[in-house]
């Protein structure tokens, strides 16, 4: 009898504990490193916010500050490790400083496209990878909304061969910079708000920053007509963090919504992004006819190719797990190409065709 009270009361206990969780709101704040009228990259934490709000019911209240309010475009990973905020919106290559084996979740030159890498992250081991990486700063990581391929950059002057790159000044972040700065040119980094001036100015000769959708807005075109296609980000993934702590502290139901809510606006981020570059290729094209679209010769692409091949492989020699990661994207990217390559580009090959 008596062990049948104490069950009793546990449960009571238990249930007072559940209800008092479910009714209980939680108030969260997000740090981005984009300023927040930069969409699409700054879209899905705004998007988030508001569709955790509806699903939760009002009980998981998430405000989003943008890089205007907090300050401190890379100083997202410290802050949500440290829980001034308990999340953070940002780029997983960021943090090449802190530990290079963040950049496989961004992206890498001449790497996996987006259906390849989600496929690779959620099918293969990708999230696994990710999360290994990211234990230590005892942070959740999650891809957080992907780009596309990306465009190779504006140029003032056509790259005719590799002489036209060495000396050239050029603002390029992640691996790809360093692939460039392998091949002589000068390379820099500079926030968003001064590449156009810098450009303009002859600070730099030439510069990278997403597509169409989000570059012809900054008006790289009217100083830098050349406009090359990618091969250093074909896949860019932005990221959510989460605090370990602050998401454990959250009734499961909650966690169920932050975690579903964050892959449908991720994956949806894609979306809007291949609309606004779609619709800004159409403009260019009639609006702005002075526009050159170029590929980088043949001898260049294959020493960028050569180039990033020998940074990788740098860094795989200095770390087991690089090596490790680099391995398993190889190996999956081996499996997917082959697959990308007979389903949608043979697929545009065939309505091309029929033209
Ligand atoms: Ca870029």
């Amino acid at each position: 009898m008596r062990s049948f009270t104490k069950v009793l009361s546990f449960l009571l206990i238990s249930t007072i504990l559940a209800t008092y969780a479910q009714a209980k709101t939680y108030k969260w704040k997000l740090a981005m490193t984009w300023p927040s009228t930069l969409t699409p990259l700054a879209s899905p934490p705004q998007k988030l916010a508001k569709l955790v709000k509806k699903m939760s019911d009002g009980r998981l209240i998430i405000r989003v500050d943008g890089k205007e309010k907090h300050k401190a475009a890379l100083g997202i990973l410290d802050m949500v490790k440290g829980g001034q905020y308990q999340m953070g919106h940002s780029g997983s290559y960021y943090w090449k400083g802190k530990d290079i084996n963040t950049v496989f979740f961004t992206t890498i030159p001449f790497g996996m496209t987006k259906d390849e890498q989600y496929s690779w992250f959620y099918y293969g081991d990708g999230m696994k990878y990710m999360q290994k990486v990211y234990d230590k700063f005892k942070v959740l990581s999650f891809p957080g909304g992907n780009t596309g391929v990306q465009m190779g950059g504006w140029f003032k002057k056509e790259i005719k061969s590799l002489n036209d790159l060495k000396g050239l000044k050029m603002r390029i972040p992640g691996l790809a910079g360093e692939v460039f700065a392998k091949l002589g040119v000068n390379v820099t980094n500079i926030p968003a708000g001064e590449l156009y001036t810098s450009l303009d100015r002859g600070t730099i000769d030439a510069l990278e920053w997403v597509g169409p959708g989000m570059d012809i807005k900054m008006g790289f075109h009217k100083v830098a007509p050349y406009y090359y296609t990618g091969w250093h980000e074909p896949a860019s993934e932005m990221q959510f963090l989460i605090n370990k702590r602050a998401f454990k502290k959250l009734p499961k139901d909650l966690q169920q919504i932050l975690l579903t809510a964050i892959k449908a606006v991720s994956y949806d981020m894609f979306y809007e992004n291949f609309d606004a570059s779609a619709t800004a290729w159409a403009k260019m094209k009639q609006e702005f006819p002075n526009i050159k679209v170029k590929t980088f010769p043949k001898p260049v692409l294959k020493a960028m190719k050569k180039a990033t091949d020998e940074v990788l492989q740098r860094y795989a020699k200095q770390d087991p797990l690089f090596k490790e990661i680099l391995n398993s994207q190889k190996e999956y990217m081996k499996k997917a190409r082959a697959w990308s390559k007979i389903s949608e580009y043979d697929y545009i090959k065939t309505c091309k065709e029929v033209e």
